[in-house]
C-alpha cells in the first residue's frame, strides 16, 4: 500500500512523533471486538464469549504498510463491550469517555465500530449513535462466516451510512488485510456522516436547553452540542456515575421531571426514532430471511443446557470434570516437577561445597521458587477448562442457571460471572464488576469474591491436603484427599454465598435488579485462543515466581538463616558445619530429627514467628506457620515456599532431598508425635479459604472503590472471621479427640 502518495500522509502520526494518533475499538459485547484487536495488533488479549470479559481498555500498536514504504504506526485501543453509548454501566463510560477524549484522552482519530454480522439491526444503534457524535467511523461486519448463506452487503451499508464499511472474520482472517487499507485511508481523510433522524421537535427543544449546562471541557470540538445534550438525557440518573458535574445532573433531572409530568417517555423519544431510521436501513442491506440457523442450533441446545433439571446435572458434571482434572490428571506432572526440583537441589547440594551461598541456592532459590511452580500443571488446565466454558459460550449459560440461587441471596446474576473468575484470581474478579450496572452491586460483589477459590490457593491447599491427610479411601469408596479439595471449594461456595446474604442485608443494602444477560450462541472454542490464554497466564504465574515470589523467599530465607548459631565455631566455606554434622548424625536412625536441634530455631524468623504464637496457637498453629502466613501477603504462594525453606535450612540431610510434602509428614515433635496432625491440617485450610491475605486483591478494591473504608472493611472481616472458624475446627476437633 503507498500512503506516500497522499497529500495529507503527514496528518497521520507515525511513530516517533507526539501526540499520537489513535483507533479505539468499539462494539457490543461479542461481537469480535477483541479477537479483531488480537489480529490486527498480534497483541494476545483475552477474548470470551460472554459480556465483560475486557473490563479495562487495552493498548496495542497496529503497522500498515508493505515492506520498504513509508510505515505508520498507531495505537489501537480495545475497549469494553457496550450496547449504547447511553452510559448505564461503568463500562459504556469507558466507551464514551474514550471516544470524545473526556478524562485526559487525546480524542482518536477513528474509531472501528465492531457489529455482528448476524444481529445487524440491534448492533447497528451503537453505530448511529457514534455517527451522530461526529465521529470518524469505519464499520467492521465482523463473523461474516457465520451467515455465509446471507450475508448482509458491506458495500450497500457503506452507501446508506456514507462511512467504509468491510466485512471481516476474525477468526479466519476474511477481510482483515482489507480492513488494514480502509483504516490506512480512513486515518488520513476520516470518515463522517450526520445520518438523519426525525426527532420530534420537543425534544430537540429540550436538548437546545440542556447543551447550556454541559460543562467546558466536552467542547472538545468532536460532538455536537444537540447530541451530546442528548446523550446526557438517557444517560444521566442520580446517583450513578460520578463524574459528572452537579448542574447538569440538575438541569438533566429538571427536565426529565419537567417530560415526566407533560406525560412524555424521553426514552421513547430517543430510542423509537434511532431504530426506525435503522428499520429503514435494513432492508437495503440484508435480502433473505433474518432469522439465522445458527442461532437456532443454540437455541435447541440450550432448551436442554438451561433446563432447570438436566442443565443443572450438566452443571454439576462439568464442575465435577474440572476438580479431577485438576486433583488426579495433574498429578504425574506434579511429582515429575517435583523430582525435577528436587533432582536440581541435590546437583547443587553434591557440587557446591557447604556454605551461606550453596545454602541459599539449593534451600532458598530452587527450593522455594520451585516448591511453587510444582503447581504450574494445575494452573495450566484450571485456565486451559476456564477458557473453553468462555469461549464456548458456556459461561453464560452458567450465569443463566445460576441467577435464581444468587438473588435469593441478594445477588445479582450477574455477579456470577466475577465470582466464576474469581476461581482464577480475585483481581480480574474484582475488575469485571463492572459489568455490573449499579454501585451497590459492584461493592458486595466485590467484598465477597475474595473468598472463592483463587488459584492461588491451590498451591497451598495441595500441600497441605497431601502433607498431612492419609491418601487413603474413606468407607473404601471416596478418596480422602481428593473428597477434601473439593470440600475446600464447596466450602468456599458456601461462605461466598453466606457472606453476600449476610453483607447485602446489613452493609451494603439496596434494591433487586433484575438480570439482563444476553446469551451468545454457542462457539467452537477456538484452541489457539485457549492456548494462548493458557500461555498468558502460566507466564503471569512464572514471572510472579521469579519475582515477588523469589524475592520474598530470599528475604525469607536470611530471617530463617541468620544469625547463625555458634557462628564462631563455623568456618562457612571448610566442609560442613556444626550444625550439618548433628543433623545428619541424627538422622541415621529411622526418625528425623527433631528440629529443635536445627539452627533455625534461633533464627530472627522464628522469633517472628515466636511472637505470633500467643495468637495463633489457639488454632494449632506453631511459629513455623506463623511466618508463612506473614509471607503469604505477599502472594499465597509464598507459604509453600516458606515451608520449603523451613525444612530445606531446618533438615540438613546431604544424601536426598525429599519433596516438601514428604517432609512435612515425616516431621516429628520433641516427643515423637507428628507436629502437624490432620486436625492442624483442616484449622490452616479453614483459615486460608477465609483471610483475604492477599495485598493485591486490597489494592484493586481500593483502587475500584477510590476509598480505604472498604479494603480496610474487607480485610477486617475475613481476618476476624477466618481467626474464630478455625478456633472453632481445632477446638472442636480437640474437643472431639480428634487431634
Ligand atoms: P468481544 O467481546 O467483542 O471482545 O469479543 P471476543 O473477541 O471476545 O469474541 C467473542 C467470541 O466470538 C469468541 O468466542 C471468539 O472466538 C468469537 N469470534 C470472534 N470473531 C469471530 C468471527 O469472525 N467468526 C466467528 N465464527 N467467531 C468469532
Ligand atoms: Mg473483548
Amino acid at each position: 500500500m503507498n500512503l506516500s502518495a497522499h497529500a495529507d500522509a503527514e496528518a497521520v502520526t507515525s511513530a516517533k512523533e507526539s501526540p499520537p494518533s489513535s483507533i479505539v475499538i468499539i462494539g457490543n459485547p461479542n461481537t469480535g471486538k477483541t479477537s479483531l484487536f488480537n489480529a490486527l495488533t498480534g497483541e494476545t488479549a483475552r477474548v470470551g464469549n460472554y459480556p465483560g470479559i475486557t473490563v479495562e481498555r487495552r493498548v496495542g500498536t497496529l503497522n500498515i504498510g508493505d515492506a520498504g514504504q513509508k510505515r505508520l504506526t498507531v495505537d489501537v485501543i480495545d475497549l469494553p463491550g457496550a450496547y449504547s453509548l447511553s452510559a448505564r454501566s461503568p463500562e459504556e463510560k469507558i466507551a464514551f469517555d474514550a471516544l470524545l477524549g473526556l478524562g485526559g484522552e487525546a480524542v482518536p482519530r477513528l474509531a472501528i465500530v465492531v457489529l455482528d454480522a448476524g444481529q445487524l439491526s440491534r448492533n447497528l444503534y451503537l453505530a448511529i449513535q457514534l455517527l451522530e457524535l461526529d465521529v470518524p467511523v469505519v464499520i467492521v461486519l465482523n463473523m461474516i462466516d457465520e451467515v455465509a448463506d446471507n450475508p448482509p452487503n458491506p458495500k450497500r451499508l457503506a452507501e446508506a451510512l456514507g462511512v467504509p464499511c468491510v466485512a471481516t472474520s476474525a477468526r479466519t482472517g476474511l477481510g482483515l488485510s482489507e480492513l488494514k487499507h480502509v483504516i490506512a485511508d480512513a486515518l488520513v481523510k476520516p470518515p463522517r456522516y450526520r445520518p438523519r433522524i426525525d426527532y420530534c421537535p420537543a425534544l430537540l427543544a429540550d436538548a437546545q436547553e440542556l447543551s447550556k449546562s454541559l460543562p467546558e471541557q466536552w467542547q472538545t470540538g468532536v460532538a455536537p452540542r444537540s447530541s451530546l445534550a442528548l446523550w446526557a438525557l438517557t444517560s444521566i440518573e442520580d446517583d450513578e456515575l460520578c463524574d459528572i458535574p452537579n448542574a447538569l445532573r440538575e438541569h438533566c433531572n429538571r427536565i426529565r421531571r419537567d417530560q415526566r409530568e407533560a406525560g412524555r417517555d424521553i426514552d421513547l423519544e430517543i430510542i423509537a426514532p434511532r431504530y426506525a431510521f435503522i428499520d429503514s436501513l435494513i432492508p437495503h442491506v440484508v435480502t433473505g430471511h433474518v432469522h439465522l440457523p445458527k442461532r437456532k442450533t443454540s437455541e435447541r441446545i440450550d432448551r436442554v443446557m438451561l433446563h432447570p433439571v438436566a442443565g443443572f446435572l450438566i452443571f454439576v458434571s462439568v464442575m465435577l470434570l474440572l476438580f479431577q482434572a485438576l486433583f488426579s490428571w495433574s498429578e504425574p506432572l506434579i511429582s515429575l516437577v517435583e523430582h525435577g526440583v528436587g533432582a536440581l537441589q541435590t546437583i547443587v547440594k553434591t557440587h557446591l561445597s557447604a556454605g551461606l551461598l550453596r545454602d541459599l541456592l539449593s534451600d532458598g532459590v530452587i527450593g522455594g521458587v520451585g516448591n511453587v511452580l510444582v503447581f504450574l500443571p494445575q494452573i495450566m488446565l484450571l485456565f486451559a477448562f476456564i477458557g473453553l466454558m468462555e469461549d464456548s459460550g458456556y459461561m453464560s449459560r452458567v450465569a443463566f442457571l445460576i441467577d435464581r440461587v444468587m438473588r435469593s441471596l441478594g445477588l445479582h446474576g450477574r455477579a456470577f460471572v466475577p465470582m466464576l473468575s474469581g476461581f482464577a484470581c480475585a483481581v480480574p474478579a474484582i475488575l469485571a464488576t463492572r459489568t455490573l450496572e449499579r454501585k451497590r452491586d459492584r461493592l458486595l460483589t466485590m467484598l465477597v469474591v475474595p473468598l472463592t477459590t483463587c488459584s492461588a490457593r491451590l498451591p497451598v491447599y495441595t500441600l497441605i491436603i497431601s502433607a498431612l491427610f492419609p491418601a487413603q479411601l474413606l468407607f473404601g469408596v471416596i478418596p480422602i484427599q481428593g473428597a477434601l479439595m473439593v470440600g475446600m471449594y464447596a466450602l468456599a461456595m458456601v461462605l461466598t454465598l453466606v457472606a453476600a446474604l449476610v453483607l447485602g442485608r446489613t452493609v451494603v443494602r439496596g434494591r433487586q435488579v433484575p438480570l439482563v444477560l444476553e446469551l451468545p450462541p454457542y462457539r467452537v472454542p477456538s484452541l489457539l485462543t485457549t492456548a494462548k490464554m493458557v500461555r498468558e497466564r502460566s507466564w503471569d504465574f512464572l514471572r510472579e515466581a521469579g519475582t515477588v515470589i523469589l524475592f520474598c523467599t530470599i528475604g525469607l530465607w536470611a530471617l530463617l538463616t541468620f544469625p547463625q548459631k555458634d557462628a564462631t565455631s563455623v568456618a562457612p566455606t571448610s566442609g560442613p558445619n556444626v550444625a550439618t554434622l548433628t543433623s545428619t548424625v541424627a538422622h541415621s536412625g529411622a526418625i528425623p530429627p527433631p528440629m529443635e536441634h536445627s539452627p533455625i530455631e534461633h533464627s530472627y524468623g522464628a522469633k517472628i514467628g515466636r511472637a505470633l504464637e500467643p495468637v495463633i496457637e489457639p488454632l494449632g498453629f506453631d511459629w513455623r506457620i506463623g511466618i508463612g502466613l506473614i509471607g503469604a501477603f505477599a502472594a499465597r504462594e509464598v507459604f509453600v515456599s516458606t515451608m520449603a525453606l523451613v525444612y530445606g535450612i531446618g533438615d540438613h540431610d546431604e544424601s536426598a532431598v525429599a519433596p516438601l510434602r514428604e517432609r512435612m509428614r515425616r516431621e516429628r515433635g520433641p516427643n515423637g508425635e507428628r507436629r502437624y496432625s490432620p486436625l492442624v491440617g483442616a484449622s490452616l485450610l479453614t483459615f486460608f479459604a477465609i483471610a483475604c491475605q492477599c495485598s493485591s486483591t486490597l489494592a484493586v478494591v481500593r483502587r475500584e472503590t477510590r476509598s480505604y473504608r472498604w479494603p480496610l472493611f474487607l480485610f477486617g472481616y475475613t481476618f476476624v472471621l477466618a481467626w474464630f472458624v478455625s478456633f472453632l475446627v481445632y477446638q472442636g476437633g480437640r474437643l472431639l479427640g480428634l487431634g
